[in-house]
């Protein structure tokens, strides 16, 4: 069996009402590329029937997919390297279950792709989210284009093409809080973006609440810059420089006109102001420090409880692995 051209990653999280439908409409798009190809599955511990039909898929087309079940809900950009380190292709591209991302949209990513670049990004021509998701997602793309390098025309599209080479640096770095095309994008040398259409979920739910998108922002902010440290300690300077003015000037009021006692509650208010900076500034250093510490516990990223994919000669066989993501 000769490695494919391309291969296709999509993360899969509670999709029941979505697989089938994206079943349908994948397969004819892959197959019109005219180029050869795998899709990996990659079920991230769902806790519905995915995995199921999932399977059901793997049995229907066994010669161009392959599944990986994860054990537990590793999330989507760990699926995803669970993914990128089994991936055969020259090119792989990662796309969402939900449908948002067209399938058909494959075929321009691969054509970018082919007129020499080594990661193709895209951005979403008419974004078809809800209004707060929007305006979020809006506000995030401008502090990260601020505090790190990384130029993203929409974080939030993971329709994107990576080399072969884009896919080994990314499954050398070993990181436990990543994002990947952010990654990539650090690792390209000629990176492009496209844009593609996007669509409304085609059933389901969005597996991202407020939360975990920020907790997914913070990943993306930490895992890529410094900025945000220095920035607190830039302002911790200039605070206690001014701080300094005012006591200063606090002095020669009391030796000119007195002592005084009023404006006691402004005070009370800059204190208070202060104490909300200083919190944010802790916690922040907790959390460059507390993916310092899930770095060196070292625990596996995702733990895969088995692998379906044909074996080279004798047909289908299911290869339970004990595996897990160094
Ligand atoms: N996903 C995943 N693990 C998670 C969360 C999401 O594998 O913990 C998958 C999900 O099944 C989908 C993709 O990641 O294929 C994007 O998720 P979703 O559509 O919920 O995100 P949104 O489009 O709202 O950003
Ligand atoms: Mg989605």
């Amino acid at each position: 069996m000769t490695d494919p051209r391309v291969s296709v990653v999509i993360p899969v999280y509670d999709e029941e009402a979505v697989l089938p439908a994206l079943f349908a409409r994948l397969y004819p798009a892959l197959d019109a590329l005219g180029r050869s190809y795998e899709v990996i599955f990659v079920n991230d511990g769902s806790r519905d029937r995915s995995a199921a039909l999932l399977r059901a898929q793997f049995e229907r087309r066994p010669e161009v997919t392959r599944v990986i079940l994860l054990r537990t809900n590793a999330g989507q950009h760990m699926a995803i390297l669970a993914a990128f380190e089994r991936a055969r292709g020259e090119v792989v591209v990662t796309l969402d279950a939900d449908l948002q991302n067209p399938p058909e949209e494959i075929a321009a990513l691969l054509a970018k792709f082919d007129e020499g670049h080594d990661y193709v990004g895209s951005i979403r021509r008419r974004r078809r989210d809800s209004f707060f998701r929007r305006h979020a997602s809006r506000l995030l793309n401008r502090l990260r284009e601020r505090t790190t390098r990384i130029v993203i025309g929409d974080q939030g599209c993971m329709l994107r093409a990576y080399g072969r080479d884009i896919v080994a640096a990314i499954n050398s770095c070993n990181e436990v809080a990543t994002f990947i095309p952010a990654l990539a994008y650090t690792f390209a040398r000629r990176p492009a973006e496209i844009e593609v259409a996007h669509e409304a979920r085609a059933g389901g739910e969005s597996k991202y609440s407020l939360y975990s998108l920020i907790r997914l922002n913070f990943d993306l902010m930490t895992g890529f810059s410094l900025a945000p440290l220095q920035l607190v300690s830039m302002g911790g300077i200039a605070l206690s420089a001014a701080s300094a003015l005012f006591v200063i000037y606090l002095a020669i009021r009391r030796l000119v006109v007195g002592p005084e006692a009023e404006g006691v509650f402004t005070l009370f208010g800059i204190a208070f102001f202060l104490l909300g900076i200083l919190l944010f500034a802790v916690g922040l250093l907790g959390e460059y420090v507390g993916r310092i510490f899930q770095q060196v516990r070292r625990r596996p990223r995702y733990l895969v409880e088995a692998v379906l994919e044909a074996a080279p000669e004798t047909g289908t066989v299911e290869t339970p692995r004990s595996g897990h993501g160094a």
